[in-house]
């Protein structure tokens, strides 16, 4: 995807270009190879961090860039849309997002000179979101932080949780304040950062249908002890927090979806152009051609939203409305692109050495995940077109 068509100031340039020698080092077969063998792609971590990707947005003082969301998304489209697919963005949401983000804009002094520096470096994140019974309905968390001296107790369960059996911290969701003595539905969620390893924290992988060079987890949590100085943010007021994280995340995945639907497409053109089987290129054919065509305005025009959400973003506005629109409407893109793809490989699009099985697969998640297609449509209804609450 090159970016060079927009606007960019010279900062953002040099950003693309970096993402772009990134991505030539590490072309579709690396990313087959790690897909294959469930490997962690150790080399591609460490050129993110010695490029600086892991502190695009941590402030200068703490060893990072000070860019902003859509300086984030420059460097996940590139990455994603150029060979590495979701690896491209998977890595920076889980530490740079969930770690680096959230601590930059809702860390005290302390945490950030504990956490940052590190993140710069490479050490890696996850957040502990999703429990099994709660689902998609967050406000349901049952997992429960009570104080005991200056410490929490905490016990409960998380599930799908990315990362964790790598991760050196954690961004944990709690109540601690339970649903049912809460004043309203969003109070008396609260968020921690948990160093690990810790042995009261039991960490399980998930057998998956793919980006399988990074495991996604279930996390059991008996009696473990958090010190309050671990507490982000202030007890019992974390839900804005989670919003002010969660929206970036979306914007990450809008990014994902475009770039793995433009990186399956080219593939697709390349191979279109030279495939014959009745006499003519498979490409003159309007039914190879067009919902290629298709797919092609509708990843532009999702880009320019997502692009939008960022800038708000950045400005410190709401931007809600265009983190969810610009998400819906990039991973319909995404995905028409990547299906078409695989139909003009024909029986190739198949074959896992064609690499576009595995981006279907990786496309697959940004229907379900961060937030599902479903509550995503049911935010614009709400907040957007002002219809009733739909559920
Ligand atoms: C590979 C992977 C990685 C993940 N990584 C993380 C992570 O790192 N951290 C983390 O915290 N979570 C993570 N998740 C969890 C992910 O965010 C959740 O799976 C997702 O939010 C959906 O929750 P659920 O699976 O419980 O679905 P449910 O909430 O059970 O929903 C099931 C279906 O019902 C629909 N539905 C539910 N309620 C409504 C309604 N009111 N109206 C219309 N439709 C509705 C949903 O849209 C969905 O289609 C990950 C998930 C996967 C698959």
């Amino acid at each position: 995807m090159k970016n060079m068509d927009f606007d960019l100031s010279t900062e953002q340039q040099m950003l693309v270009q970096a993402a772009s020698e990134i991505a030539r080092d590490f072309q579709p077969d690396f990313w087959r190879e790690k897909d294959r063998k469930h490997a962690f792609p150790d080399s591609f971590w460490k050129a993110l961090v010695d490029a600086g990707f892991t502190g695009i947005m941590i402030p200068e003082v703490y060893g990072g860039g000070q860019m902003g969301m859509l300086e984030m998304i420059l460097a996940m489209e590139t990455l994603t849309s150029e060979s590495c697919g979701l690896a491209g963005t998977w890595f920076l949401v889980l530490t740079s997002i969930f770690g680096g983000l959230s601590i930059s804009k809702h860390g005290n002094e302390n945490q950030k000179e504990k956490y940052l520096p590190r993140i710069v470096k490479g050490m890696e994140f996850c957040m502990a979101l999703t429990e099994p019974d709660a689902g998609t309905n967050t406000l349901n968390t049952k997992t429960l932080a009570q104080r005991d001296g200056d410490e929490y107790l905490v016990s409960g369960r998380k599930t799908f949780i990315s990362g964790a059996d790598r991760a050196k911290g954690m961004l944990l969701i709690t109540r601690t304040t339970a649903l049912e003595k809460a004043s309203k539905r969003t109070d008396g969620l609260s968020l921690f950062l948990v160093d690990l390893p810790n042995p009261a924290i039991e960490i399980v992988p998930i057998e998956k249908h793919g980006i399988n060079y990074s495991k996604t987890c279930e996390v059991y949590l008996s009696d473990l002890r958090i010190p309050e100085e671990s507490l982000l943010g202030e007890e019992d007021k974390g839900w804005r927090l989670i919003l002010d994280t969660l929206n970036p995340e979306r914007m990450s995945f809008s990014a994902a979806a475009g770039g793995l639907g433009l990186l399956a497409m080219n593939k697709a053109i390349t191979y279109a152009r030279e495939r014959k089987v009745f006499d003519v290129p498979i490409g003159s054919h309007q039914a190879i051609q067009f919902p290629l065509a298709e797919a092609k305005a509708k990843i532009e025009s999702a880009r320019l939203l997502n692009y939008k959400a960022a800038g708000l973003y950045d400005r410190g506005q709401p931007c809600g409305a265009e983190a969810n629109m610009a998400k819906v409407a990039a991973v319909e893109a995404g995905e028409q692109a990547v299906y078409h793809a695989m139909q003009t490989l024909g029986g190739y699009g198949y074959a896992v050495e064609y690499d576009v099985e595995r981006w279907w697969r990786e496309i697959n998640l940004i229907r379900l995940a961060p937030v599902t297609h479903q509550m995503a449509l049911a935010f614009i209804g709400e907040h957007v077109l002002g219809l009733p609450k739909s559920y």
